[in-house]
This record gives structure tokens, C-alpha cells and sequence, in this order.
């Protein structure tokens, strides 16, 4: 018997129904900011990663030479190819481009729940714009999507890498020393963290003091942890005013300033956000997004660009630990020949009803009225339309309706008056 690779998954009909709908739940609400979709390819040159990345990157990616001897990588994430796609084709294209897509991710992850080799996301990039309100927004969005997808416990942290580095340069610490730290300070493994500023020789009392600060929730406080002045004063005038454009103008009250969100720091420069789902413990994080510096990396003409990406199995996950109830698409019918001579009048009846936005499926295995009518039921479809001899002379058919059992003679010409 063979098995699916290691981390990799195949999807049910049933799970598939929820991902369609959890895919044309996010797409809408896309487009109703005005984000346009767009597609890359699956595999991508490796140096646009270990570009981006190192080549560190290489031992934690699916990478291999093709036939022609070109060094590919399936794609670890989505936003290193659409800023080489931008940079190619998309440049001269009017200001702001926001553009959305859906793409399958491929990591060298240690399997888990949560945690796959082969997973989904669905993501965006905003491109040539960084106001405020450009921030606002696109952060806006990013909880616009899950709330409407129809999660309730979702918890949105944002932090500023400017004002981090403002603590680090306090504290001396060189990019080495800040490489080390920033999984720690990403995990909110404190006592770790204690321990690497001990290594680094920051007495007991600054370690206390730069922990506090990164678990500040309230960036009123920042002044008595770092000295404000200058381009950091602008800095958190800036994020002060997003955060109240997410209040005041997105009705966006449940979020947190938080300095101790770090993600990778060679590729964010300013503001970052994280969007977790507490109940899924380990791999809470749903969402992490916020502004970086590819487009100059990749050839193109410098511009600002900000963006974030949803996990898409995590976010199926957190809806159905919240018990969430996703919608089902049924059969409207199943339609019945009850013997061989009705097959040609049953699949022309059910096509009919196809062409007018039906769903219909119809017996194709010659079997009798009862074990079809049995798997109507297991494909839970809302009626079955019996095609018989008798009614056929009447120019009619049976419908029934498979809650009620109930069953009535209906008129080929108004089946669908019966069926919608
Ligand atoms: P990242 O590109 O690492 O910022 O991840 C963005 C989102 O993708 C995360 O918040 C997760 O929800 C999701 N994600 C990242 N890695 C995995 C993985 N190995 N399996 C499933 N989801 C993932």
C-alpha cells in the first residue's frame, strides 16, 4: 500500500467542501478592499530564496536540479514571488497595487498539528504606498478576513521593528547577539532569553528591564524603557495612529501593542503583526504580516511594500475548534430511471436542470428504485426525481422529498419550480 509523503495530506470531499468555502470566504472579502488575485508558479528558481533568505534557507526547503540541470525549489512561502513578479511585469502598474493570491507552500518542517510539509496560504501584498492608513488597512483586512470567516477567538498583536532595534542599540546588542535572541523573543521564551542576556553580559536589572519592555502592551509606556527622540518619536506617532485608525474608523478594538513581535528580521522593516488563535496552543499563529524591503533585493525600483499571509489549514483548524459549523452543498436531486428505457429521458431531465443552476446528480449504475433512493440519502440530496413509464405518459415525474418522504406528481416543464 502506498502512503502520501510525509507531512503532506489528502483532502475528503467534506473536507474539501469546507476549504472551498473557507477559499471563496477570504476571496470576497479580497475583493471587496480591492485587492486583485494573481498566480505564480509552484517551483521557483532557488536563488530568489536563499537571495531573500541565505543559504541556510536550503535546509529548510524542498529543492532539487531539474533535467535541463537548473537549481528550483518548490515555493517555502509566497511573497519572494510575487515581488519577482512585480519587479518583471508589474512595475509600471498605477500606485497602490494591491494584489491577492492562494498557493500551495512546501517546508522541510518537522511534521505536527498545525505543521505540514506541504500547506496552503492565502496572502496579500500592498506595493508603492505606506501611509498610516495603508497600514491600517491592510491590518484591517487581515482581521476583516478571519471575523468574517466566522472566528471569535482571535487575538492580534502589532509591533514595530524600529522601535526594537531602538532597544536593542540601548542595550548594545550586536546583529549577531539580535539573531540569536529573536526565536527566543518570537516564542516569548523568557527564561531563555534571561539566560542568552546573562551570556551577553547585560546585568540582572537591564535583562528584567529590556524583558518588560518587549511584554509592554501599552506604547505610552515605551518612555521609560527607551529614550524617544527624532525619527523614533515619528515612528511611534505612526503606529499610534494606525492603531487608532483601527479602532476609530475599522471598529478594531481587540488588538495589542506588543514590541516582542519579531519575526524574520533581515526582511520586515517597520511594522510587523501576528494574528493568533489561542485554543491551537502550539501552532496558534494564523496570520503574520507587516512592511518589508524585497523590490531593491530583486533589480526593481525601491518602493514600499507591506503585506501578510493566513495559514490556511490553521485557520480550518480554529474554526472547528470553536465548533463552527460550516456550510454543506447538497444535492437539489438525484434523479431515478426505473428501468433501462428511462435512462435516455433521465439524463437529458437532469442535464435540463443542470443548465438552470441545479445540482443534480443522476443513477448510473442500473440499480433498482430502493438502493438508489439509499444513496441519494448517503449523498444527502434534498429530493429524488423517479423517471417511470407511467408518468413519463403523463409527461410528468415523481418527485420526492427525501425528508419528508413525501411524494408528488409534477410536470416535466415545472420540475425545477418543485426542486429550487
Ligand atoms: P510565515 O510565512 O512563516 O509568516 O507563515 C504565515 C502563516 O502560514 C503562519 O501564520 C501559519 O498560519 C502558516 N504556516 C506557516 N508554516 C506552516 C506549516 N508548516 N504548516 C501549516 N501552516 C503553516
Amino acid at each position: 500500500m502506498y502512503q502520501a509523503p510525509r507531512g503532506t495530506r489528502d483532502f475528503t470531499p467534506e473536507e474539501m467542501q469546507k476549504r472551498q468555502y473557507v477559499e471563496e470566504n477570504i476571496r470576497s472579502t479580497f475583493q471587496s478592499f480591492g485587492y486583485q488575485e494573481i498566480q505564480t508558479p509552484t517551483f521557483e528558481n532557488l536563488k530568489l530564496f536563499t537571495a531573500k533568505s541565505g543559504e541556510t534557507i536550503i535546509d529548510e526547503i524542498y529543492s532539487f536540479t531539474d533535467k535541463g540541470g537548473r537549481d528550483l525549489a518548490l515555493r517555502p512561502e509566497l511573497t519572494a514571488p510575487v515581488i519577482r513578479f512585480y519587479v518583471d511585469k508589474l512595475q509600471m502598474r498605477p500606485k497602490p497595487l494591491k494584489l491577492f493570491y492562494f498557493g500551495n507552500c512546501y517546508r522541510y518542517d518537522r511534521p505536527q498539528k498545525g505543521r505540514y510539509r506541504e500547506f496552503r496560504q492565502a496572502g496579500c501584498e500592498i506595493i508603492g504606498v505606506d501611509t498610516p492608513e495603508a497600514y491600517a488597512e491592510l491590518i484591517a483586512l487581515s482581521y476583516t478576513i478571519l471575523e468574517k470567516l466566522g472566528l471569535k477567538n482571535i487575538q492580534l498583536n502589532i509591533g514595530n521593528l524600529r522601535i526594537l532595534d531602538c532597544l536593542f542599540k540601548k542595550y548594545k546588542l550586536t546583529k549577531k547577539q539580535q539573531k540569536y535572541i529573536t526565536p527566543l523573543i518570537d516564542k516569548s521564551q523568557y527564561t531563555d532569553l534571561q539566560d542568552a542576556l546573562k551570556d551577553f553580559n547585560l546585568s540582572d536589572k537591564n535583562s528584567k528591564e529590556f524583558i518588560e519592555a518587549l511584554q509592554l502592551s501599552n506604547i505610552n509606556k515605551l518612555q521609560g524603557y527607551i529614550e524617544i527622540n527624532g525619527n523614533i518619536e515619528k515612528e511611534i506617532s505612526k503606529q499610534k495612529q494606525i492603531m487608532n485608525l483601527l479602532r476609530d474608523s475599522f471598529d478594531i478594538k481587540n488588538y495589542h501593542f506588543k514590541l516582542g513581535i519579531v519575526r524574520g528580521l533581515d526582511y520586515y522593516t517597520d511594522i510587523v503583526f501576528e494574528i493568533e488563535a489561542p485554543e491551537l496552543g502550539a501552532e496558534k499563529q494564523l496570520c503574520g504580516g507587516g512592511g518589508y524591503e524585497l523590490i531593491r533585493l530583486f533589480g526593481g525600483k525601491e518602493t514600499p511594500t507591506a503585506g501578510f499571509a493566513i495559514g490556511f489549514d490553521r485557520t480550518i483548524l480554529a474554526l472547528e475548534t470553536e465548533g463552527y459549523i460550516f456550510p454543506t452543498s447538497r444535492l437539489d436531486a438525484y434523479v431515478i430511471p426505473v428501468n433501462k428505457e428511462m435512462i435516455s429521458k433521465s439524463l437529458q431531465i437532469a442535464q435540463q436542470l443542470r443548465k438552470q443552476g441545479c445540482i443534480i446528480d443522476v443513477d448510473l449504475m442500473r440499480r433498482g428504485i430502493g438502493k438508489s433512493l439509499k444513496y441519494a440519502n448517503s449523498r444527502n440530496s434534498k429530493k429524488a426525481i423517479i423517471v417511470g413509464p407511467d408518468e413519463l405518459k403523463q409527461n410528468s415525474v415523481t418527485i420526492r422529498d427525501m425528508e419528508t418522504g413525501e411524494q408528488k406528481l409534477v410536470e416535466i416543464k415545472n420540475i425545477l419550480e418543485y426542486i429550487k
